[in-house]
């Protein structure tokens, strides 16, 4: 069954300092912290549109390192939502933290109050580069809090961010690895983009820092999920869609679906002769736009590749990507 979420925002709620790449302000676009009152409203709206799905739709604090919250509201949050639950109006409570916010005894409370999935940020598995992006914690310390994590019988999810500064492509893949390792459930890969205001934003005024290339990202990020999907790992979401206020860096608002033209040709490429070729190439019709890429650049790429490929669909044909 597909999951949906409600998000609520909070933005920085707990967060001991601020990472050198974050502002969740702009990310969220929201400027305030919301009060328990407050996402009841939030609820009750969600429950009262039509086709709200209560057996599938999970309420989910965002933004911010919820088990760093002070403990009396990290309470009244969960106490709020777990009587939206306990009145069959939502499934769950999905929350994201850090890393070294969790430990048994939080684990104990957070399933006291149903909460079902935890996304650690972990962003990447090289020490080197979570202490120059201020990260404050270490790689041990997300192995040791996924393990808690799954140990709990709770869904494990895991954020990456590519790029950041000492991130090379072979560090990258060695973080996904890494990850992998520990059986999240889902991921989030995001290419790491500069808000102003942050102290990444000074390292790219100063020049000590460049955001990916769109062409670098795409190149860093498609080997990594071919690899997560290999691994039946579901990725949530791939990159920011839209600037939200970023000066730099690669976001797009299909990168996403340039990521999955990107697999895809991976996948389709295994199955080819040897170039030059002119094919018809039978497509299932829920990855036609995928297979002909944005604005039917993919078109382009084959031929520049020595492949003449038209794609048609065709309802009995394979889908090449997991969905
Ligand atoms: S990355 Fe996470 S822990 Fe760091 S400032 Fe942003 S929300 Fe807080």
């Amino acid at each position: 069954m597909k999951h949906g979420n409600l998000a609520i925002f909070i933005p920085h709620a707990g967060c001991p300092h601020r990472c050198s790449f974050c502002d969740q302000r702009q990310i969220s676009g929201r400027q305030e912290v919301p009060a328990p009152e407050k996402i009841k409203e939030t609820m009750e709206r969600c429950v009262n549109r039509p086709g709200h799905r209560a057996d599938s739709t999970q309420i989910a604090f965002f933004g911010g390192s919820f088990t760093c919250i002070p403990r009396g509201q990290m309470i009244a949050y969960l106490e709020t939502a777990k009587a939206y639950i306990d009145a069959g109006h939502f499934s769950g409570i999905r929350i994201s933290t850090r890393p070294d916010g969790i430990s048994d005894e939080i684990l104990s409370l957070l399933q006291q109050y149903d909460v079902r999935a935890i996304e650690l940020g972990a962003q990447s598995m090289d020490a080197d580069i979570l202490r120059r992006s201020n990260r404050g914690h270490t790689p041990e310390d997300t192995v040791a809090a996924a393990r808690k994590i799954t140990e709990a019988g709770i869904e494990l999810g895991l954020q990456m961010l590519l790029g950041l500064p000492g991130d090379t492509k072979e560090k990258a893949m060695e973080s996904a690895q890494k990850m992998a390792a520990l059986h999240p459930a889902e991921m989030r890969l995001y290419p790491a983009v500069v808000f102003p205001g942050t102290d990444l934003y000074q390292q790219y005024l100063r020049r000590e820092y460049q955001p990916l290339t769109l062409e670098d990202a795409l190149d860093w990020t498609v080997p990594i999920a071919c690899f997560l999907e290999e691994s039946k790992i579901r990725l949530l979401k791939i990159g920011l869609h839209q600037a939200n206020g970023a000066v730099a860096g690669a976001f797009h608002p299909a990168f996403g679906e340039m990521v999955r033209t990107g697999m895809w040709n991976r996948h389709l490429k295994e199955h080819l002769p040897p170039p030059p070729a002119a094919l018809t190439i039978p497509v299932h019709p829920s990855e036609l736009s995928i297979a002909l890429g944005q604005k039917k650049k993919n078109l382009q790429f084959w031929a520049e590749e020595g492949y003449r490929l038209q794609f048609i669909a065709d309802p009995k044909s394979h889908r090449l990507l997991s969905r």
